[in-house]
C-alpha cells in the first residue's frame, strides 16, 4: 500500500494555521515533531475531565487520573515491546532519562570503570557521563565515526575492554541520520558483561521499537519528537537493573517508608518517579504512541526515504555542498545535514524560511564533538516526518538555490 502524506498531514492543525508570508514547509521534525489534533485533545480531555494528582488520592478524580497515567505507561510498554510496564519510567525527555541512568546506574560504577560513547552522540549522551566522570573517576572512551557518518563499529574490538561497564550510543544520529547496528554493539558488550544504553530520540518517532529483540538494557526517547507533548519522555530499563539501582531523585511517591532514621524505596517504576509527574503530557504521549503503533511503517519509511533520496540528489548537484552522512538510503532515516561552502548555516536557514517558508535547523545540533571532527562549526539540517511531501522538498531545493544565488553573491 502506498502512503498518502496529505491524509496524514490533515491530522495536524499546524498545517491549517494561518501564517504571514509563505506557506509552512516544516523540515525540522528531528528537533520537535508537530502534534496531531487527537493528541492535543487527549491532553485537554485529561485536564478538563480527570485533573487530579496521581498515585495517592482515593477520590474519583484521583483514581481516574491514576488510571489514565498508568494506561499511558502500558502504551509506552507496548510501543517498546517491554516485558513489563514496571520497566517504563516517565521522565522529562531523553535528557532526563539519560541523566537518570548516569546518576543511578552511574553510582554503581567506580574509579577505572569505563563508559564507551561515540563521537556521533548528542550532548545529552555525553555531558551526563562527564559529570559521572567528575563524581566517580570513571574513564570515557569514544567510538569514532566512519567517513559516511556512521559509528565505526570495526573499532569495537579495540575499544571494549574488561573494564567497560556500559556502552551508550545513539540508535539514529540526529546529524547524519545513520542508524546504528545495535546487534554488533550488544554482542561486544555481552563479551565483557557490559550494559547497553540506547539514545532512541531520533529513532523512536519512526515506528515501534522492540527492546527485547534489540537485546539492549536501557532505551530512552522524548515525547515531543514522537508527535507527543513537551516535557515528557521515557526510560525503559531491564527490571533487574532498575531494581538494583539506587534512586536518582528523592521525594514523594518514590518511597515505601520515611523516617529520620532512614527511608526505604518504593518498587519500580515509582522508585524513579519522585514527585508529581507530568500527568497530562504522559496521557498525550500514550495517545501518540498507540496511534503510531497502528500505522503502516513499511509504507511510511518508503515514503520518507524516497523524499530523502530526492534531497540527497538535489544537494549532490549543488557545487560546494558537503553532505555529512550516508550518501545512500541503506540503514538510515530521513535526517540530512549539509554544509555549503562560504555560507553560515544560520544565514541559510533564515533565508529559506523568509523566502520559501522552509523550517530547517542550523548549527552544531548539540553534537559539537562530531562537528569538530568534521572541521565544521555547524551544518544545515533537514529532518523528515510522514507529513512531508514533494512540495516540501521542492521548496527546500528552490530555497537553497535562491539562498546560494543571493548570499554567495
Ligand atoms: N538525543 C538525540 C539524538 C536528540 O536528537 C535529542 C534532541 N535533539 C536528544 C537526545 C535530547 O532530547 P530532549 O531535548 O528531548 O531531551
Amino acid at each position: 500500500m502506498s502512503f498518502d502524506p496529505a491524509r496524514f498531514r490533515a491530522l495536524f492543525p499546524i498545517f491549517q494555521a494561518p501564517f504571514d508570508g509563505p506557506a509552512l514547509h516544516y523540515l525540522d521534525s528531528g528537533a520537535s515533531a508537530q502534534v496531531p489534533q487527537h493528541v492535543i485533545d487527549a491532553v485537554a480531555r485529561q485536564d478538563s475531565t480527570a485533573r487530579a494528582n496521581v498515585k495517592r488520592g482515593v477520590h474519583r478524580l484521583a483514581e481516574a487520573a491514576t488510571e489514565a497515567y498508568e494506561t499511558a505507561r502500558l502504551a509506552a510498554a507496548r510501543y517498546l515491546n517491554a516485558p513489563s510496564p514496571r520497566e517504563v519510567i516517565f521522565t522529562g525527555g531523553t535528557t532526563g532519562a539519560i541523566n537518570l541512568v548516569a546518576r543511578a546506574f552511574g553510582d554503581t560504577l567506580g574509579e577505572g570503570d569505563e563508559v564507551l560513547l561515540s563521537v556521533l552522540e548528542h550532548h545529552s549522551n555525553i555531558v551526563p557521563w562527564q559529570l559521572l566522570q567528575m563524581r566517580r573517576g570513571i574513564r570515557i572512551a569514544v567510538i569514532p565515526a566512519t567517513s559516511d557518518g556512521r559509528l565505526d563499529l570495526d573499532q569495537l574490538d579495540r575499544l571494549v575492554t574488561p573494564r567497560t561497564r556500559l556502552i551508550a550510543v545513539t540508535h539514529c544520529s540526529n546529524v547524519t541520520g545513520a542508524l546504528t547496528d545495535l546487534a554488533q554493539v550488544v554482542a561486544a558488550a555481552r563479551g565483557v558483561g557490559a550494559k547497553v544504553l540506547v539514545d532512541g530520540a531520533q529513532r523512536a518517532p519512526h515506528g515501534p521499537v522492540d527492546v527485547q529483540a534489540l537485546g539492549v538494557d536501557f532505551y530512552a526517547f522524548s515525547g515531543h519528537k514522537a508527535f507527543g507533548p513537551n516535557g515528557i519522555g521515557v526510560l525503559w530499563g531491564r527490571a533487574r537493573l532498575l531494581e538494583a539501582m539506587p534512586p536518582f531523585l528523592g521525594g514523594g511517591e518514590m518511597i515505601s517508608h520515611v523516617s529520620f532514621e532512614g527511608s526505604s524505596w518504593a518498587p519500580i517504576p515509582n522508585k524513579f518517579e519522585a514527585g508529581t509527574p507530568p500527568i497530562a503530557p504522559a496521557v498525550g504521549l500514550g495517545a501518540a504512541l498507540d496511534w503510531l503503533a497502528g500505522l503502516d511503517w513499511t509504507a511510511i519509511l518508503a515514503h520518507e526515504l524516497r523524499l530523502t533520496g530526492r534531497i540527497l540528489d538535489g544537494l549532490a548537484a549543488i557545487p560546494g555542498c558537503r553532505i555529512l552522512g550516508p550518501a545512500g538510503l541503506q540503514q538510515r532515516l530521513g535526517v540530512v545535514s549539509f554544509a555549503l561552502d562560504g555560507l553560515h548555516p544560520h544565514d541559510v536557514c533564515q533565508f529559506v524560511d523568509a523566502t520559501h517558508g522552509v523550517a530547517l535547523r542550523g548549527g552544531h545540533h548539540c553534537a559539537q564533538p562530531l562537528m569538530e571532527s568534521c572541521g565544521l562549526v555547524g551544518t544545515v539540517r533537514a529532518s523528515l516526518a510522514p507529513y512531508n511531501d514533494d512540495g516540501d522538498v521542492d521548496a527546500l531545493l528552490d530555497g537553497l538555490a535562491h539562498a546560494i544565488g543571493q548570499l554567495r553573491g
